[in-house]
């Protein structure tokens, strides 16, 4: 008997019907003797219904307002969720954050989990209930209602599976796990049977949407067992064949595994990027700071960062933005930036991708990098900007080859290949 956390994405509990459908599959683990918490999100839509209500009383709305309303959309699933497990003859109880009392910070519309208080939980599950807890919420230590950011009922899921010490946390979603690349694009892209933590940090980071990257973060440091797997499978699948199913991420590489597994497990892309150059700025201690922290200062995230060799004494910096931030961080460029730095002119890009190849393998295997620029090349694919770690190699290109720089990349990897 195992204790198991099953996460349900907003597709997985889109309508009543499927939220039967997950009772019957939840049934099915309960049958199998398991005890079972389950972190259901809002009906698909439900959250941005919400928020666009909330935007059209107060357009700036106040963030623990915002929270209140956006919350409630998981009300509503644990309550129906908790009703058809009953239908189905099981014994269910459902709890908000604040009933659990899921603690977090007072970060409104982004806070972080500080702690869980599992008394109830502990037992309900001792009394054979199946417990039905509400994902993406928590309440602050003043008792302010908070969520997580979009998509948190991932991190809502693991950080209950790490309080509970659950076997596994299973997160059933609409894809059936984790691909080499985009199968949208890729019709050829593979699942992922497993995939170690760091390489779903740095495909999340590069823009693979799978989960939360804050609930892999959480996975990570807690060593949680976390599989992805879909939903939309026949519910009455076996339990034995549904627990080996879709991805799971793994923590210490089995030598074994490490030796089978290819170099490289997945290229991940990102489109909304836009690229900006700071020309000619004196080239002395303090100037990327000069730079970056105001960037900072107004909550843009930086990614790919260039500098050049300095040159008579100048030199220039190159530094990519989500494509909705351009516009704010030229104006901060030009308007705080440029008066202290004079820096000689000021140039930008919207029309960029990040193309990433990810792969823990790659650690003990030369010429990765190389093989990535010369697959690009023979494509007459420029590559404008490169950036690396451990097991990631992240270029820069023109956004109208994304589809393609995608496409070679994972055929010259063999990510086609079982
Ligand atoms: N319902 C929330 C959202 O749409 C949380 C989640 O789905 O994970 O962002
Ligand atoms: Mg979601």
């Amino acid at each position: 008997m195992a204790l198991i956390v099953q996460k349900f994405g907003g597709t997985s509990v889109g309508s009543v019907e499927r939220i039967k459908n997950v009772a019957r599959r939840v049934a099915k683990w309960k049958a199998a003797g398991h005890d079972l918490v389950v972190v259901p999100s809002a009906m698909s839509g439900e959250t941005n219904r919400l928020i666009a209500l909330a935007k059209e009383v107060q357009p700036h709305c106040d963030p623990r307002e915002l929270d209140v309303v956006a919350s409630t959309g998981e009300q509503v699933t644990i309550g129906l969720l908790a009703m058809a497990l009953m239908e189905l003859g099981l014994k269910a109880k459902s709890y908000t954050g604040w009933q659990v009392r899921v603690l977090t910070d007072s970060a409104f519309t982004k806070s972080r989990i500080i702690s869980i208080e599992d008394e109830h939980i502990k037992s309900d599950l001792k009394a054979g209930y199946v417990v039905v807890v509400a994902g993406f919420q928590g309440v602050d230590a003043k008792g302010n209602i908070t969520t997580l950011g979009r998509g948190g009922s991932d991190t809502s899921a693991v950080a209950l599976a790490t309080a509970l010490r659950a076997d596994e946390c299973q997160i059933y979603t609409d894809v059936d796990g984790v691909y080499t690349t985009d199968p949208r694009l890729v019709p050829e892209a593979r699942r992922l049977r497993t995939v170690t933590f760091e390489e779903m940090l740095e495909l999340a980071g590069a823009g693979s949407k799978v989960l939360q990257i804050r609930s892999v973060e959480f996975a990570g440091k807690y060593k949680v067992p976390t599989r992805v797997l879909s939903s939309l499978t026949d519910p009455a699948l076996p339990v034995a064949e549904e627990g080996q199913a879709g991805t799971l991420i793994t923590f210490e590489e089995d030598p074994h595994m490490a030796m089978e597994k290819a170099v490289i497990s997945g290229v991940a892309f990102q489109r909304d990027e836009a690229k900006i150059t700071v020309k000619d700025v004196p080239d002395r201690p303090g100037v990327a700071y000069a730079i970056l922290g105001p960037i900072a200062d107004a909550h843009i995230d930086v990614d790919v960062i260039v500098q050049n060799v300095g040159h008579d004494g100048m030199t220039d910096m190159t530094f990519t933005v989500h494509r909705n931030d351009y516009t704010k961080a030229m104006k901060i460029l030009k308007e705080q930036v440029q008066p202290h730095l004079k820096f000689r002119e000021l140039s930008g890009d919207e029309r960029i991708a990040k193309v990433s190849i990810v792969g823990m393998g790659m650690r003990s295997h030369a010429g990765i990098a190389a093989q990535m620029f010369r697959t690009l090349a023979e494509e007459g694919i420029n590559i404008q900007m490169i950036s690396t770690s451990e097991i990631k190699i992240t270029v820069v290109i023109e956004e109208k080859y994304t589809e393609l720089a995608v496409r070679v990349l994972h055929k010259a990897f063999e990510l086609d290949q079982a």
